[in-house]
């Protein structure tokens, strides 16, 4: 039987069904998440299917969470959404449930899960939601909000069909996405949006980032700088596509200064692989988007030194 024909049986079987994704979540892991739910609640109405998680950190446009208590993971099917290790997963009760599947596009460093669907080709996990529910489309139901959060996934995974992981067949799933009734460039400007301070944080960033000759960059948010522009770390996404813009710039870091010390790595590349690195140093990801940890500014150096290495070595015209 096929890992999709499995996941189709386990979800007929159990009565009820939590849907977990990862910490720190974003637009893919609410979206598949979200949209998962959905399919099934529409198509199963008698079931009870659930989806949890912690805080939304400003996602809150795309889904809100369901309160559970521990006994309702007894005798559940769990299904985990686009979450490569199990230590990443937003509430640890994952492990109460009877049943674990793993649905996920990052590489399959650790296949947790009874049953384990893993896709690197996709662009996202919402892709892999959107064929789950093309593939048994004669059995399952699907909802205009399913879509808005699924093309949400993906335009937010692809920044908006611009890197290399967007191939034919994202551009086909969004083209069947757009043929339900949701506002797709109201969608778009919203992922888009960012706060004044963010603004003036990306001033910052673009200022302040260091290149070196092969286009290897980095930039260091302290908690000064955070506190400056009053902003949290959560508010870091939007800036971390930004040196990508810049001509020359090959792979880049953004080190955020954490309250408690340490520094989240937030990893990019446009050729040489980071996913290695990023493994190295407490963290892990896709080859041209990573995230990682150092403990003090001696790590942070390392792992810079370490980018440009990988970027001095890297031949554009191999691959
Ligand atoms: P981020 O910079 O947080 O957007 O992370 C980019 C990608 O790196 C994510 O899609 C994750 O797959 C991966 N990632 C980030 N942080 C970690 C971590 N601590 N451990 C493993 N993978 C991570």
């Amino acid at each position: 039987m096929k890992i999709t024909e499995k996941i189709m049986t386990s979800i007929k079987e159990y009565e009820t069904i939590i849907i977990h994704r990862h910490l720190r979540p974003d637009p893919d892991a609410l979206g598949s998440q979200k949209a998962l739910q959905e399919i099934i609640q529409a198509t199963f109405p008698e079931k009870k299917v659930y989806k949890v998680g912690g805080p939304l950190e400003g996602l809150e446009y795309l889904t809100s969470m369901d309160t559970i208590e521990d006994s309702q993971y007894e005798k559940a099917l769990v299904i985990v959404t686009d979450t490569a290790n199990a230590p990443r997963i937003s509430d640890q009760r994952y492990k109460l449930g009877e049943k674990l599947i793993k649905i996920d596009h990052h590489p399959n460093d650790e296949p947790y899960g009874d049953l384990v669907w893993v896709n690197t080709r996709a662009s996202s996990c919402s892709e892999i939601i959107y064929d789950f529910y093309d593939e048994f489309k004669k059995e399952l139901k699907f909802t205009d909000e399913a879509a808005r959060v699924l093309y949400a996934g993906i335009v937010g995974d692809t920044g908006r069909f611009l890197y290399p992981a967007t191939t034919s067949h994202t551009l086909e799933v969004a083209a069947d996405l757009m043929r339900y009734k949701f506002d797709a460039a109201r969608m778009n400007r919203r992922l888009e949006q960012i706060s004044t301070e963010v603004a003036h944080l990306s001033g910052y960033v673009l200022q302040n980032i260091q290149v070196d000759e092969n286009g290897a960059a980095m930039v260091l948010l302290s908690q000064e700088v955070q506190a400056e522009f009053h902003i949290v770390d959560a508010d870091t996404t939007m800036v971390v596509p930004l040196p990508g813009q810049i001509e020359n710039i090959v792979a880049w870091a953004i080190f955020v200064a954490q309250p408690e010390g340490y520094y989240r790595v937030r990893l990019r590349s446009k050729g040489p692989a980071i996913n290695g690195l990023a493994k190295r140093h407490d963290g892990g990801g896709h080859p041209l988007a990573s995230g990682a940890n150092a403990k003090d500014l001696t790590e942070v150096k390392d792992i810079y030194r370490e980018i440009q290495e990988l970027v001095a070595a890297y031949d554009p015209t191999i691959k």
